[in-house]
C-alpha cells in the first residue's frame, strides 16, 4: 500500500504518512480528504472513508516535519532515473563511487545507478583507477524528489498528484 500525501494547511507539501496513519488523522478532524481514490475505501468501526491519497492538515504546521529521505538502492535508482552514471543505459544496479571496501559510505553523494556491465567493469576500484567518467555527480534528492520516493513514484507517474507538488518535481 502506497503512502499518503500530506499537505499543510496552506498546501505546502509536507511529508508522507501510512495509509492508516492518514485515515486516523482524517477521523480526527486534524486533516481532510483532498483528493482520495477513486475506487476504494477504508472500512472502520462503523464508517467508510475514502482511501486518502492526498490529506490537508486543518492547522497549519509551523515547523514541517519535512523527511530526510533515507538512502536507499531503489532510492538512488530512482533518483538516477534508472539511467547508468558511466555510460547512460538503462542501469539496474547501484554503484558505489568510492567503494564500500575503501571506506566508501551508503550514501546518496556516494552511489549512482549503474548498468551491469559498467558495475561489473568498474569492480573493487574508484572512477580514476578504472579510467571510467562519471557523466553526472550524485546530489541529494531534493525535498519533492524525496516526497515522490515516499510515495512509491517514479519520474512519469506522477499522474494527478502532480497538482499539489511544487513545480519542476
Ligand atoms: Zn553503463
Amino acid at each position: 500500500m502506497r503512502n499518503t500525501l500530506v499537505l499543510n494547511a496552506s498546501y505546502e507539501p509536507l511529508s508522507t504518512v501510512p495509509l492508516r496513519r492518514a485515515v486516523v488523522l482524517v477521523l480526527q478532524d486534524k486533516a481532510v480528504v483532498e483528493q482520495a481514490h477513486p475506487l476504494r475505501v477504508v472500512r472502520g468501526s462503523g464508517v467508510q472513508v475514502p482511501v486518502p491519497r492526498v490529506i490537508r492538515l486543518t492547522r497549519y504546521v509551523r515547523v514541517p516535519f519535512r523527511q530526510q529521505a533515507p538512502w536507499s538502492r531503489r532510492g538512488v535508482l530512482a533518483r538516477d532515473q534508472h539511467r547508468c552514471a558511466y555510460c547512460g543505459r538503462r542501469a539496474t544496479t547501484v554503484d558505489h563511487v568510492v567503494p564500500r571496501s575503501r571506506g566508501g559510505a551508503d550514501s546518496w553523494l556516494n552511489t549512482v545507478a549503474a548498468c551491469p556491465e559498467d558495475n561489473q567493469r568498474k569492480a573493487d576500484r574508484t572512477p580514476e583507477q578504472a579510467g571510467m567518467r562519471l557523466l553526472r555527480r550524485p546530489f541529494e534528492p531534493t525535498p519533492e524528489a524525496t516526497l515522490m520516493l515516499a510515495l512509491g513514484l517514479r519520474a512519469g507517474e506522477l499522474g494527478e498528484l502532480a497538482a499539489w507538488l511544487p513545480a519542476g518535481a
